[in-house]
């Protein structure tokens, strides 16, 4: 029996639906044995199915994942769109440096979108200096309006391949950016697709849509995703990794450098140089106690 490989892109009452290379989307259920294995299936699962006479599909292999990230559960993720607003809500700086480094920690590539840009004002110096620390430091940053619809051709083609998801704190405009995106079909506004996808039974449907004008860009809408919560295992040593600015700067005395209190630090020097963000530095200085303070509790 011939098979072929898509990727799944919804699930509803245990019925898949999967979307083949040609677009073609396919209404699954999975091959009994994968149930007994208890095989799990996630939206973004890269999949092998088999056709039925009736055009409907069975799920025949489940391919390996790189990735899983939780609430909502999606798989295969290649990037994450970490949205802030420049006003209401306030941006948090902090919040957006641990989402940076939970996202490269799962080894998803980050970008950094300020919407509500429209709400800058005369502030466009202070964004102009946030902007140029994060991308210094080796991040894209976009800023759009989804109301006014600016800065959205750059931020489409950023997503033109792989699956993004987004994140980002409620009422940054993560719905609203979404509706921007996507064509007319599969937009949802507001109320009707907070209750729309948590159904009635308060079931949350994720689903991967395909971008317009793109093959191979997909978008999940989840307007829900909000980890904030660094992993039980992450250790104070490895958090300088998920910085790439400090791997920039001259080594430091010791290998095990915290950049905290040690002597002879590279990143301190390259901070009081102006080099590495000075308000960076201080925010990783918070997450590096945070993370201190508990393994102490663990220990
Ligand atoms: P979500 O909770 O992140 O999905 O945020 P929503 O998309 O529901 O947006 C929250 C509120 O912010 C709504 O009232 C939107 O109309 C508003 N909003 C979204 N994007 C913009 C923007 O670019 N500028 C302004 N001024 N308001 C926006
Ligand atoms: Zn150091």
């Amino acid at each position: 029996m011939e098979k072929q490989q898509g990727m799944v892109v919804s699930g509803y009452g245990g019925f898949y639906q999967i979307r083949l290379p040609d677009g073609q989307i396919v209404n699954c259920k999975p091959r009994g044995r994968l149930k007994k294995t208890f095989s799990k299936i996630y939206v973004g699962d890269r999949v092998a199915i088999s056709f039925l006479s009736d055009g409907s599909g069975m799920i025949e292999d489940i391919h390996q994942r790189r990735n899983f990230l939780p609430r909502p559960n999606i798989v295969n993720v290649d990037q994450i769109l970490i949205v802030l607003a420049w006003r209401m809500p306030a941006y948090d700086l902090l919040l957006l440096d641990r989402m940076l480094v939970i996202a490269q920690k799962a080894a998803i590539q980050p970008l950094i979108c300020f919407n509500k840009i429209d709400l800058l004002d005369d502030n466009i110096s202070q964004y102009q200096k946030i902007k140029d620390a994060y991308t210094r430091a080796g991040f894209s940053v976009f800023a759009v309006s989804a109301t006014q619809n600016t800065g959205m051709d750059e931020l489409r083609a950023a997503l033109s391949h792989g699956t993004t998801v987004m994140a980002g704190q409620s009422g940054v405009g993560k719905s609203s950016l979404l509706n921007r995106l996507l064509p007319e079909e599969n937009a949802e506004v507001g109320d009707v697709s907070e209750r729309l996808r948590r159904g009635r039974h308060t079931t949350r449907y994720t689903r991967i849509l395909q971008l317009p004008d793109s093959n191979d860009g997909f978008i999940a809408d989840t307007p829900g995703f909000f980890i904030i919560e660094l992993p039980a295992d992450f250790t104070a040593e490895e958090l300088a990794q998920y910085y790439p600015e400090f791997a920039t700067a001259a080594p430091c005395r010791f290998e095990s450098c915290l950049h905290h209190r040690e002597p002879d630090c590279g990143v301190k020097e390259a901070v009081a140089a102006g080099e590495i963000d000075q308000d960076r530095y201080q925010r990783y200085l918070r997450l590096l106690s945070e993370i201190q303070e508990r393994e102490v509790q663990y220990r």
